[in-house]
């Protein structure tokens, strides 16, 4: 049997994190696994070295995940086409925003036969409608695509807490072969039909998390920003079945949906700026650029494309907790209509 030569997207945050694990199982996997596992970096500096190069030597990234140390088998190399030539497995995790312009890059160079997997939480959004990146990307490269999403701050993943994540994956033997990649003792894979739900709770628990900064922010305490959490739940739900019908309510009591809103809206990057926005009134780019040390916001501009989209189609009034956390952000409302207009 051949076996399957993994190439990684990313590495940021979730993607240095989600390479320590992946690194691991395709050794304990040999048998379906070839061992080397390429991960494309977006290149940069690092202290005066490239950054390739610095994780290549340390088997670490210092800039996105420092003090957690990768196994031999990870090769960081940053031409994006030498990364993926010959793979078979693709894993996607990499800030939206980039994907368009990276899979542009990749387009002819896959084999048809190669399947993927999307950890992105964003849509793309266009005024003529709303796609998933799983099915952007398999028209643009192709392939099969899956997804995976789950309540999974990725330094608390890298430390090996316990943790749950959701795979949703249309073809049952690309499922099984994705839980033997991700599935670890402290990182529990569940495998589920519903990929559309998958990706679209990981992308608008986003937003729900920026209104969740914006109450702590303003101080309003546990009970406003558990509101705030099941009003988010209940539009992320309304959205799914509005603009596709397919989403299953079982899905939203998988990690992917209500699990990951909790853990966004306590601990995550779109909550925390969110909140220094509401205290300093600084704008969010600045804010991204102090407290993130190059990590991207997905929250602020998942919230102008899903305003966008539902403005195209008169729809903003439906989605009140989304179009408020919007107007906040975008066009200066009062911090406190994130409680007088939801
Ligand atoms: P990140 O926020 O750490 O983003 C920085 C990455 O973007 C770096 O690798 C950087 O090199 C790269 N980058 C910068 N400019 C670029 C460009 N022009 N083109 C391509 N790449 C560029 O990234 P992350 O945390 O790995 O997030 C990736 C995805 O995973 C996001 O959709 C995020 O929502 C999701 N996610 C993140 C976490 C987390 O805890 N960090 C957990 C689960 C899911
Ligand atoms: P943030 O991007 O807000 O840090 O969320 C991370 C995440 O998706 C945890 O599941």
């Amino acid at each position: 049997m051949t076996k399957e030569r993994v190439c990684v997207i990313g590495s940021g945050n979730w993607g240095s994190a989600v390479g320590k694990i992946i690194g691991e199982n395709v050794l304990k996997h040999s048998d379906l696994f070839e061992p080397e596992v390429r991960q494309w970096v977006f290149q940069e500096d690092f202290k005066g070295e490239k950054l390739t190069d610095v994780i290549n030597r340390e088997r670490e990234n210092p800039k996105y995940l420092p003090g957690i140390k990768f196994t031999e088998n990870i090769k960081a190399i940053p031409d994006l086409v030498d990364a993926s030539r010959g793979a078979s497995v693709l894993v996607f995790v990499l800030p939206h925003q980039f994907v368009r312009g990276v899979c542009e890059q990749m387009k002819g160079c896959i084999a048809p036969s190669a399947k993927a997997i999307s950890l992105i939480k964003g849509l793309e959004i266009k005024p003529e409608g709303v796609t998933l990146f799983s099915e952007e990307i398999s028209r643009k490269l192709g392939i099969n695509v899956a997804a995976l999403s789950g309540a999974n701050i990725a330094d608390e993943v890298a430390l090996e807490r316990f943790c749950e994540t959701t795979i949703g994956s249309r073809s049952q033997q690309d499922g099984e072969l994705f839980f033997k990649l991700f599935n670890t003792s402290y990182f529990h894979v569940n495998v589920i039909r519903d990929y559309v739900g998958v990706e679209l709770c990981g992308a608008l628990k986003n937003v729900v998390a920026v209104g969740a900064g914006i109450s702590d922010g303003l101080g309003y305490g546990s009970n406003t920003k558990a509101a705030i959490i099941r009003l988010g739940l209940m539009e992320m739900r309304k959205f799914g079945q509005t603009f596709f019908g397919t989403v299953e309510d079982t899905t939203f009591f998988e990690s992917c949906g209500v699990a990951d809103l909790i853990t966004t809206c306590s601990g995550g990057r779109n909550r925390k700026v969110a909140e220094a926005f509401a205290k300093t009134g600084k704008p969010i780019d600045v804010l991204e650029k102090q407290m993130l040390n190059g990590q991207k916001l997905q929250g602020t501009l998942t919230a102008h494309e899903v305003h966008q989209f539902l403005s195209a189609r008169k729809l903003t009034h439906e989605f009140p907790l989304f179009e408020t956390v919007y107007r906040i952000i975008y066009e200066h409302a009062p911090l406190e209509s994130i409680v007088r207009d939801i």
